[in-house]
């Protein structure tokens, strides 16, 4: 435990379950003062009680962060309960896979406004007031997906995109203020979104949880799922002071290795 973070207010967006709660507990370990938000109330009341429980400061917000009013009011919550907002983790997000033909607009629309217009919303709810206190970390929770391509994820891949191109927008157009933006870009994690994607596979080709598992990870090449703490380990590691001179990256995260 580094206590890196102390007297820093970290948002978490996604921070119900999977990489965000992971993201959470980490900030909070380094001894951030956490606000939790996603759309799913029960689940950020239960991680804000958690880390309460281990010590730290951590409050939650079940929000939508694809409406701008539900961002005006995550910003205005987040300097209500933390003073002020150093770090912004943007980890909501969904994935829906489906053939190009299959895509709905619907769908396309749902997959580009959690993943891609949520991060440039909440970004711009908070982040300009860190570049003012001259200290900042904003890191989204990309995927390998926003830096190549693959099949059946037209609009995921894009949105992922969308959201590493807004990394690099901001790095540079925050360069020289102390506000420093990344993207972490994971391959498969083992979460429910990827409990989701194996039960798809297993649906759609009557194939078994370990054969599903296993042509999921084939198409990136892993050999095993990600941790979730994996993930926030790299989050952790960028938000620290230590890391000021990181930014504009978008760090690929692939299990070629056997867990740690
Ligand atoms: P998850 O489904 O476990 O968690 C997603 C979180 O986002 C939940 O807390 C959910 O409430 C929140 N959320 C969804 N829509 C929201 C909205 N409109 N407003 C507020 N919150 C909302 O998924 P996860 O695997 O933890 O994914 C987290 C991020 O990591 C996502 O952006 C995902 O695309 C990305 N990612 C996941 C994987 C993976 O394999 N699991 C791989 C690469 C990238």
């Amino acid at each position: 435990m580094t206590r890196a973070l102390e007297g820093r207010g970290a948002v978490i967006t996604g921070g119900g379950r999977g990489i965000g709660q992971a993201v959470a507990r980490a900030l909070a370990a380094d001894g951030a003062a956490v606000l939790v938000a996603a759309r799913t109330a029960a689940e950020v009341e239960r991680v804000a009680l958690e880390l309460h429980a281990a010590g730290a400061a951590a409050f939650a917000l079940a929000c939508d962060v694809t409406q701008e009013a539900g961002v005006s009011e995550l910003a205005e919550e987040a300097r209500r309960r933390l003073g002020h907002v150093d770090v912004l983790v943007y980890s909501a997000g969904a994935a829906a896979s489906a053939p190009l033909e299959r895509v709905t607009l619907e769908a396309w629309n749902d997959t580009l406004a959690v993943n891609a217009t949520g991060a440039f919303l909440c970004a711009r709810a908070l982040v300009p007031d860190m570049a003012v206190r001259g200290w900042g970390r904003l890191v989204h929770v990309a995927s390998i997906a926003g830096l190549e391509g693959a099949r059946y994820i037209s609009h995921y891949c894009a949105a992922k995109h969308a959201v590493v191109g807004l990394t690099r927008a901001l790095a540079v157009e925050y360069q020289g203020t102390g506000v420093t933006v990344n993207a972490v870009c994971p391959g498969y994690v083992d979460t429910a979104l990827v409990t989701r994607a194996i039960e798809n596979v297993m649906a759609r080709t009557g194939r078994s949880r370990p054969e599903a598992e296993a042509a999921i990870l084939a198409t990136t090449g892993q050999v095993r799922l990600i941790r979730p703490e994996e993930v926030a380990a790299e989050v952790a590691r960028l938000c620290r002071p230590e890391a000021a001179g990181i930014t504009g990256q978008a760090v690929a995260l692939m299990s070629g290795a056997p867990a740690p």
